[in-house]
């Protein structure tokens, strides 16, 4: 990942662009989200337990399975992306990868990037991702971690970099959301796929699915540069570019777009997250609307109680500070921090880019393993990724009443949404 001061002066240097609220509206793909019912929030807070997937102290997490050392072309590398796979086929995702060589300063080394995908005959996608590799230090050894007990695991990982911040838990967050959205998602296909009558909401959002992206080998060998950074993002992004959409359904034969890359509605990059109070700001012009709508699901959540868990009050309602830098309307962050969102942006498509910026204190450091995840701020991101997605897809259970914000006839809803996740947390 590029280094810490360079990325700020890139952030701070970036061009102020003053923006017409018209041109968002209209051009950038803006549409208003309806508010889930109560008695979907409540479900979809607690099932599954927000907690479990993203449990450093349980060895069968999705977390503790990915919190390994898993530089690229290493057996553990490997067995963070079979477990990937396993999972998501679990689920009953269509799964691929993307293998491919390519040289680095430490010599010729395999790459796979992991793709799932709910509707794979979807004519458009709303990519979720993340990077699984985590950075390649010579000096730690690599081999045979994974063949261990979990818990003599545990204790030699402390002594390597396992990047929980980068990118274990936002893959984990990633899984928890797969999860949490399954059923619904899978119910819309099954109304899309027997032809029945599709509602307003379903046409509005029927031709989009969510597929999520696990890049490998985002990190440096050495040190960051254009062409020793990113791999997994630049191969997926060019192969993308010049892949004519096969038309193999009549669903996709319906749409405009032309490659794969064309067929991307937006790209979320999940990067540096699972440390305390992390600070998120809005880079991209096209997407402050989803951003914006993200801190209306964070203030929602707060307001209603669902982030207090365990002994941890300081994110009690009245007490709880955002995330998010709030945006200023009119003035927008171009250029952003190098990810692997670059190769997407720079061949059009429109990102969303959730990272911590300023970086974790950790980061690039052997610190940077499950004593630097807070489980209180883990768990309320799975909440907020779960809701907003779920809001993004329109994913209301079918004859449940959608709700406006607000509305005091809810009230007693609320309490008991809060009361639920309170209840589950204990
Ligand atoms: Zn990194």
């Amino acid at each position: 990942m590029l280094s810490s001061s360079l990325r700020m002066w890139l952030s701070w240097c970036s061009i102020l662009w003053l923006a017409q609220s018209s041109f968002q509206a209209s051009v950038l793909g803006e549409r208003s989200l309806t508010a889930l019912s109560n008695d979907a929030m409540a479900k979809l807070l607690t099932t599954p337990d927000p907690v479990k997937n993203i449990d450093p102290r349980n060895p069968s997490s999705h977390l503790s399975k990915i919190l390994i050392p898993r530089a690229p072309d290493t057996q553990n590398n490997t067995f963070v992306r079979n477990y990937l796979i396993s999972t998501l086929k679990g689920l009953n995702w269509h799964v691929e990868t993307d293998e491919f060589e390519a040289d680095t300063p430490v010599g010729r080394k395999k790459f796979a990037n992991v793709i799932a995908t709910k509707d794979p005959d979807a004519p458009r996608r709303l990519i979720l991702s993340a990077h699984f590799d985590s950075k390649y230090f010579p000096s730690y050894p690599m081999n045979q971690v994974r063949l261990l007990h979990a818990v003599i695991q545990y204790s030699l990982t402390c002594l390597q970099f396992v990047g929980a911040t980068d990118s274990a838990a936002p893959c984990a967050m990633m899984l928890d959301a797969a999860e949490a959205l399954n059923p619904l998602l899978e119910a819309r296909m099954k109304r899309i796929k027997n032809g029945s009558q599709l509602d307003d909401e379903d046409e509005d959002v029927g031709d989009l699915t969510l597929q999520l992206v696990f890049f490998d080998g985002e990190e440096a060998f050495k040190d960051w540069t254009d062409t020793d950074s990113i791999y997994g993002a630049r191969h997926l992004a060019e192969k993308w570019d010049t892949t004519y959409i096969s038309p193999h359904t009549k669903r996709r034969l319906m749409n405009d777009v032309t490659t794969e890359l064309a067929a991307i509605e937006h790209l979320i990059l999940l990067d540096l997250l699972g440390a305390k109070q992390p600070l998120i700001r809005s880079s991209f012009i096209d997407t402050a609307w989803m951003f914006d709508h993200m801190v209306a699901v964070e203030e929602r959540l707060g307001t209603n109680g669902a982030f207090a868990y365990d002994e941890e009050q300081s994110m009690a309602p009245g007490k709880w500070t955002s995330y998010f830098v709030k945006r200023n309307k009119d003035i927008f962050h171009m250029g952003g921090i190098g990810d692997d969102h670059l190769p997407f942006l720079n061949r059009g498509v429109s990102i969303l880019h959730i990272i911590a910026n300023p970086f974790p204190r950790v980061w690039h450091s052997s610190k940077d393993d499950a004593t630097a995840l807070d489980i209180p701020t883990m768990r309320r991101w799975n909440l907020i990724l779960r809701v907003f997605l779920a809001e993004y897809f329109e994913l209301e259970p079918k004859g449940s009443k959608s709700r406006s914000l607000n509305d005091p006839e809810e009230e007693e809803a609320d309490r008991y949404v809060a009361r639920s996740v309170s209840e589950l947390s204990l």
